[in-house]
C-alpha cells in the first residue's frame, strides 16, 4: 500500500475542493487533494455557468445575494481568465407580472447588490431578440464562468504552493484514533492501488456527496439534499449577457451566454441519488417554453446537448424535505466534533460555484481555529496562475491567434472548427495529462462542446493520441468509442426537429463511413 503524509486532506475536487486546497495550501499546510473522477467532474462541471451578481436572490435569500455580490468582484479580480464579463440583465417580459420588479431596484440596495433600470430602448440595443411585449429591465454585473477553468486555476495555483491532486481517486474509509481524525484511505482507480494518506484534519467538500462521505468516518444522517437540475445548450448564442426573468426565482427563469453557444435553465427537483440524473421529456419542453418566453422564437435554434447537475443543499426545516426549490442557498459548515465526537472532521455544503473562494475561507478558518493556529486568508490578493493577463477564452482571440501566428500551417491545422481547438493546443494539453481519456481533454479546451457536438472533430482528435508513443490502435479506439458514448447520454433527451436529422448525419459518419460498430470495445473504463 502506498502511504502519503499530509496536515489536511480535502475530499472533493469541484470548485469547494479546489478552492480550500488553494486556501490551505497558502496557508503553509501540507495538503492533498483526493477526487474520485477528473476534477470538477461532479456539479461544478454540470452547472449553469452564471456568475451571479446576487440579483437572483435579493428577495428569496439577501445574505446569499450579498456574498455573490461581493465575490463576483473578488473572482474577476483573481480567476479573470474563467470569467467572461457579460453584465446581465433582469427583464419584466409580457408573461409576467411588475410587482416583482416593483420591490427589485430597493431589495438590490438593501442586499449591496449593483443594479440599474435602464430604458426598454436600451435593453433592445443590448440584447435585440428580447421579447417585444418587454414591461421593464434592470441591469446588473452578472457574468459567465467556466467552471472547469476555474477549478484548474485554483488546483494549479494549490499544487505551486505545494499541494497534491489526486485524480481519479476514490476515498473509502476515514480512520479515527480516540476520537481523532487520523488517516483517509482512498483507491487508484486506475491501478487498482489502495493509497492511505495520514492527516490530523480531514475538509469533506463532497458537494451531494457529503452525507456519504460523513457515513464513512462514522458520522451518519447528514443531509445534504441533491437539489437536481437540467439545463439545454442551444446551438447559437441568441444574447450577449445573461437574461434573467424578473420573477421570484422559477423553473427556466434564466439564459447564460457560453462561447458560441447559450444555455436555458434550470429545473430543481430533489435527487433520489446524485449519481443518477435523470433528464425527463416534460422538463426539456419546459425549459423550451421557457426560452421562447424571453426570446420569441428561441425554439427556432437547434438544442444541441442537455444536462444535469445536483445542487448540495442543506437540509431547511423552513420547507419539506422534498421542496429544494425553496431551500435556502447559503453555505453551512458541519463540524463533527461537535455534532459526532470526531475531532478534526469539518463537512461544508450549500453555497454556489460564484462564492467558492468565501466557502474556502470560511472552512479553513474554522480549522485554524479549532488548530489553534491562526494563519491569514490570502486567497483574494492573489491571482491564479494563467489568469494574470485577464483575458478570458473566446471564439475571437482563439481565431487572432490561428491567423496571427506564423508556426508551421499543421501546428495551426484547426481540429474542432466549432471551438477552434488547433492540434498544437489538442496536443499540449494531451502532453500535460497522463492517462487521459477524450473527456479530460474536453473539460480542458472544450472539444467537442459546439455546434456539431464532436461530429467531426472527435475522430480527429483520437487519431492525434494514437500518434502518441503510448496511445495504441486499441486504445485510440477505446477513446473514440467512450467519447461518444458520453456526447450521446446528453443527445437523446432532445432527440426530435433538426437535432434528429444532425445525429443521423453523425451516424452515418460514424457507423458508415468509420465503422465504428465494429471497432473493438473498451475492456475497462475509468470515468
Ligand atoms: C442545475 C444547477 C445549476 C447551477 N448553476 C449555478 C450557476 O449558474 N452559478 C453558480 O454560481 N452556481 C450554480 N450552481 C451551484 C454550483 O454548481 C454548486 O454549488 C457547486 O458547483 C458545488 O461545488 P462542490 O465542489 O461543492 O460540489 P461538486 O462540484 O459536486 O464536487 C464534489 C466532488 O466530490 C467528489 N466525490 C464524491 N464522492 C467522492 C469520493 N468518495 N471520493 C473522492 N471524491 C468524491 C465528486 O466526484 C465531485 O467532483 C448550480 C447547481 C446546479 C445543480
Amino acid at each position: 500500500m502506498k502511504t502519503i503524509d499530509a496536515d489536511v486532506v480535502v475530499i472533493g475536487g469541484g470548485s469547494t475542493g479546489a478552492g480550500v486546497v488553494r486556501d490551505a495550501a497558502m496557508r503553509g499546510y501540507k495538503t492533498v487533494l483526493i477526487e474520485r473522477a477528473d476534477l470538477a467532474q461532479g456539479t461544478s462541471g454540470r452547472f449553469h455557468g452564471l456568475l451571479h451578481s446576487g440579483g437572483r436572490y435579493v428577495v428569496s435569500d439577501p445574505e446569499s445575494a450579498t456574498e455573490c455580490a461581493e465575490e463576483n468582484v473578488i473572482l474577476k479580480r483573481i480567476q479573470a481568465d474563467a470569467i467572461e464579463a457579460t453584465g446581465g440583465l433582469f427583464v419584466t417580459t409580457s408573461a409576467d407580472s411588475e410587482d416583482f420588479a416593483d420591490g427589485y431596484e430597493e431589495a438590490c440596495v438593501n442586499a449591496r447588490v449593483p443594479v440599474e433600470e435602464i430604458s426598454l430602448r436600451e435593453a433592445f440595443k443590448r440584447e435585440p431578440l428580447l421579447d417585444p411585449g418587454l414591461k421593464r429591465a434592470f441591469a446588473v454585473e452578472d457574468g459567465t464562468v467556466d467552471g472547469w477553468k476555474l477549478v484548474w486555476g485554483a488546483a494549479r495555483s494549490a499544487e505551486l504552493y505545494g499541494a497534491t491532486i489526486l485524480t481519479y481517486h476514490s476515498v473509502t474509509k476515514i480512520d479515527h484514533k480516540d476520537g481523532q481524525v487520523s488517516a483517509v484511505y482512498c483507491l487508484d482507480r486506475r491501478t487498482g492501488e489502495t493509497v492511505r494518506v495520514g492527516c490530523s484534519f480531514v475538509l469533506s467538500c463532497a458537494g451531494p456527496w457529503g452525507g456519504e462521505i460523513a457515513a464513512m468516518a462514522g458520522c451518519h444522517d447528514v443531509e445534504v439534499v441533491p437539489g437536481a437540475g437540467i439545463m439545454i445548450a442551444m446551438n447559437h448564442r441568441l444574447t450577449q449577457s445573461v437574461l434573467n426573468r424578473c420573477i421570484y426565482p422559477a423553473d427556466g427563469d434564466i439564459l447564460v451566454p457560453a462561447h458560441p453557444v447559450c444555455i436555458i435553465g434550470t429545473t430543481d427537483h430533489k435527487a433520489g441519488n446524485a449519481d443518477i440524473l435523470p433528464i425527463p421529456q416534460d422538463q426539456v419542453q419546459q425549459m423550451l417554453d421557457a426560452g421562447e418566453e424571453m426570446i420569441p422564437g428561441f425554439r427556432k435554434s437547434r438544442a444541441i446537448h442537455a444536462w444535469a447537475g445536483a445542487r448540495p443543499l442543506v437540509k431547511d426545516s423552513r420547507v419539506s424535505a422534498e421542496d429544494t426549490r425553496h431551500m435556502a442557498r447559503g453555505m453551512q459548515i458541519i463540524d463533527h466534533k461537535e455534532r459526532d465526537g470526531v475531532s478534526g472532521f469539518l463537512t461544508i455544503a450549500g453555497g454556489k460555484l460564484t462564492t467558492y473562494r468565501l466557502m474556502a475561507e470560511r472552512i479553513v478558518d474554522a480549522m485554524c481555529e479549532q488548530m489553534g493556529d491562526k494563519r491569514e486568508c490570502r486567497t483574494a490578493d492573489e491571482a491564479v496562475p494563467g489568469s494574470t493577463d485577464h483575458r478570458l477564452y473566446t471564439l475571437d482571440r482563439r481565431l487572432n491567434q490561428v491567423e496571427t501566428e506564423t508556426e508551421a500551417p499543421s501546428g495551426q491545422q484547426i481540429i474542432c472548427e466549432c471551438e477552434l481547438v488547433t492540434r498544437k493546443k489538442l496536443l499540449e494539453v494531451m502532453d500535460g495529462l497522463t492517462d487521459f481519456n477524450l473527456d479530460d481533454v474536453r473539460r480542458q479546451v472544450r472539444l467537442g462542446m459546439g455546434p456539431c457536438q464532436g461530429g467531426f472533430c472527435s475522430s480527429r482528435a483520437a487519431g492525434i493520441a494514437h500518434e502518441l508513443e503510448n496511445v495504441d490502435a486499441e486504445r485510440a479506439s477505446e477513446l473514440l468509442r467512450n467519447f461518444l458514448k458520453n456526447r450521446w447520454i446528453g443527445l437523446w433527451p432532445i432527440l426530435y426537429g433538426q437535432q434528429v436529422r444532425q445525429t443521423a448525419l453523425d451516424s452515418w459518419i460514424f457507423l458508415g463511413t468509420l465503422d465504428l460498430e465494429h471497432l473493438p470495445e473498451p475492456a475497462t473504463e475509468v470515468i
